[in-house]
This record gives C-alpha cells, structure tokens and sequence, in this order.
C-alpha cells in the first residue's frame, strides 16, 4: 500500500462536473488500497476574481488582507470535493492550511513553508479517510493566514508529500505532462516521458508555469518522487527525475521557457569606475526588487551603460529609484521599456555540447528578430528580445533544435 499525494489544479476543479470527476478519480485510487492526501487549488478565475474585488476597493490593500482574502478560494474546492467523495462511499475531511498547520513565515503573498504538522493526518489516514488539503496557503507563527505566491498549490503537494514521506506526488493538470515548450504555443510540442529536476528548476525559474519552481525546489530537496499528469485522460505524464543518469543520453536542448513578466531598465552616460555598479543596484535590492538579467555595456568616452530587468509590477518604483541615482551620478537619462520577453533553452545536454548559442542566434536573426540582451548558466540560454516577436522567437527555436523530433 502507498501514500500518494494528489493535487489537481483550478481548471481540473473548474466547475461542480469537474470536481465530481475528480471525486470519481480519488474515490476509484482509494478503492485499490492506497492512502491519498489531495491537495486543491480554487475554481480556475476564482483567485483573479477575488484579486478584482480587492482592486474595486483600494489599490494599498495590506498584503495580510489579501491572503485573508484569496484564500477563500481554496477553502470551497477543499469542502466541496469532500462532499462529492463522501457521497460516493469514500471517507473524507477537509482541511484548511491553519488546520493541517502549514506553518510559514510572515511575508504574506509569497510566505515560505517552515514546518508541517503530520500528527493530525496521520490519525485520519490511519482511520482510512482520504485528506483534502486547502493549496496555496498556511498560518503563520501568530495565527495569520498567508499564501504562497500564485501558483502555490503545486508546492503545498510537494511540501506536504515530503512531510508525508509519501510514495509520489502526482501534480494533475490541464495538459498531460511537461511538454518541450507550452503546448498552447507550440502546437507541436512534444510531451517529455521525464525531465530532470535540475532541467525542471530552470524551466520553471524562467517562466513555464506548469510547475511553480518552489515546488521543484521542495521535490528536490527532500527527493519527493513528483509527476505531472493530466486530471482529463489517463496517460503516464512526465516524471521529474532526480537524477541525471546517463548524460551521454542527454538530448541537448530539453525544452523552451519564456515569460513576459519582465521590464527592462537602462541608466545612460554614468562614469566608468569602480564601485558604480554597486551604487545603482544596491539601492533595487535594497527596496527589495529582483533584478534577473544585468548588462553592462563597454565604456566609450569614459561613460557607460547598464541595463537590467525587473518584474513588470515593480518597473515603476525601480524607475523612481534609477531616476534618483541618476541624478547623483550625473548620468545622461534613464530610459524604461516593459515591452520585452525573455526566451530561455534548457538543456542539461548543453554542458557537453558546444555552438548552442550560435545556433539559437542563428535561428533568431532567420526571423529577423533582435536580441537585446543575453544570459547563460550551465544549463540555460536565456535572450531579451521585444515581445511582440515572443511566440514567432519559441516556434523559430521550437523547430531549429528539432524538439518536435522524439528524442527522450
Ligand atoms: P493548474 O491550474 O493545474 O495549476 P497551470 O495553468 O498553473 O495549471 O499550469 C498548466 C499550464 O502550464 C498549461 O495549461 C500550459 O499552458 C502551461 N505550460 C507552460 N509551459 C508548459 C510546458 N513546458 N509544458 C506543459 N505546460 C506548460
Ligand atoms: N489559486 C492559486 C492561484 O491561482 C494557487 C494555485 O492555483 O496553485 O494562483
Ligand atoms: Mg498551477
């Protein structure tokens, strides 16, 4: 007998069809002897919609009232799925993240878990009922209800299942598995039979939201056995592996991430001397805005330029601060875009092969699109280029590297 934890996705619990299908999923699991911990996110558009009615009332709502907030959301999925599975003859109890004691810190929106309470669950499962846990939100030391950043839920399951010591996470979705690039972007996107954890941080850090990266995180920290399956049809999905087995095996490049989340910044005509770098950024970290992607161009006339990016939703108090620095160091302008989006391939093939890059900024220029800026990690190649040539850049890449071509 095993313990699998379960989590199914908005879309998956969309509607009352869709959670009595998942009802009929867990109940049919639960008959064949396994002990199962769901774990829920809220109907798909539920957490936007309740994020809307917060915007209708102020744009400063405190971060602790959004979390009191959105996670309603969970708590309904958790209570209805319980109902349809306890209709169905399949034991079950739901429970909210304060309830199981999801413990995190304080930073609401995007708190981190720090513990998990099994005691509790353990005595249910022993009594042979299937747990519903509420995704995407915890308690903190003080009793307040926070949540985990958007997309949340996927690392409830992970956190959880590694609390659990469970047998596997199984993360079910709207699509059957981990494809090479977004299905909905590329049509031929091909779905992997694995991917390795390593792969499977950096997809998800530069922007495929299928998994959120704290969940890879968790899974590979703890070595929680994680698949992403489709809540729709049957089918093997795409297991996250853990180890990088045989890397002669490797395909060079595994799959295509991308995001539009980011805003790019430049500060023109600032001194070319030592310590000036420091003097713009440390300000940013200091407000507390993640830079990614840095730039610093070569010196003409003893000036420079540096460029970076910054999440879109802090591109406005990223420019505030620039503006000011700028003005200290007497720098030329600042200038601003947040139409930009960043394409990334990742490969753990990538290490052992040489003139990937070439060939992906071969690939780009045949489309004639422009790269505006360039960042590398072992594994990773990421470009900055404008947004409207986003899904032109991932279908041009999609077919250069032939990843429609079964290679896993
Ligand atoms: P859920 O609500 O189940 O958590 P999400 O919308 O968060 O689902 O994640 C699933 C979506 O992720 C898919 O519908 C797909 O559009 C998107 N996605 C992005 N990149 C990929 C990828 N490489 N493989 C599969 N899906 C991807
Ligand atoms: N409901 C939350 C969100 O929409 C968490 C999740 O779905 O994982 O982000
Ligand atoms: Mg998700």
């Amino acid at each position: 007998m095993s313990l699998i934890v379960q989590k199914y996705g908005g879309t998956s619990v969309g509607s009352i069809e869709r959670i009595e299908a998942v009802a009929e999923k867990v109940a049919a699991c639960r008959a064949l002897g396994d002990d199962i911990v769901v774990v829920v996110s809220a109907m798909s558009g539920e957490t936007n919609r309740l994020l809307g009615l917060a915007d209708a009332i102020t744009d400063t709502p405190t971060p602790r009232e959004i979390d009191v907030l959105v996670s309603t959301g969970e708590q309904v999925t958790i209570a209805l799925l319980s109902m349809a599975l306890n209709k169905r003859g399949c034991a079950a109890r739901s429970y909210t993240g304060a309830q199981v004691k999801i413990l995190t810190d304080d930073s609401h929106t995007k708190a981190r878990i720090e513990e998990i309470n099994v005691e509790g669950m353990q005595a249910d499962l022993q009594q042979g009922r299937v747990l519903v846990v509420a995704g995407f939100q915890g308690v903190d030391s003080a009793g307040n209800i926070t949540t985990l950043g958007r997309g949340g839920s996927d690392t409830s399951a992970v956190a959880l299942a590694a609390a659990l010591a469970a047998d596997e996470c199984q993360i079910y979705t709207d699509v059957d598995g981990v494809y090479t690039t977004d299905p909905r972007v590329v049509e031929g996107a091909r779905r992997l039979k694995q991917i390795t954890f390593e792969e499977m941080l950096e997809m998800s850090s530069q922007g495929s939201k299928v998994l959120q990266i704290r969940a890879v995180e968790f899974a590979g920290k703890y070595k929680v056995p994680l698949r992403v399956l489709s809540s729709f049809e049957d089918g093997p999905g795409t297991l996250i592996t853990l180890e990088d087995d045989d890397s002669m095996e490797n395909p060079i490049i595994s799959g295509i991430a991308f995001n539009r989340d980011e805003a790019k910044l430049t500060i023109q005509g600032i001194p070319d001397t030592p310590g000036v770098a420091s003097r713009i950024l440390a300000p940013i970290g200091e407000a507390n805005i993640e830079v990614d992607v840095i730039i610093q161009n070569v010196s003409e006339d003893g000036t420079t330029s540096l460029t970076f990016t910054v999440h879109r939703n802090d591109l406005n108090r990223a420019r505030g601060l620039l503006e000011s620095i700028a003005m200290e160091l007497n720098a030329r302008s600042v200038v601003t875009d947040d139409q930009i989006a960043k394409v990334s391939l990742v490969g753990v093939g990538m290490r052992s092969h040489a003139g990937v890059a070439s060939r992906m900024f071969t690939a780009l220029a045949e489309h004639n699109i422009n790269i505006q800026m360039i960042t590398t990690s072992e594994i990773k190649i990421a470009v900055v280029i404008d947004e409207k040539y986003l899904e032109l850049a991932v279908r041009a890449l999609h077919s250069a590297f032939e990843l429609e071509k079964d290679a896993n």
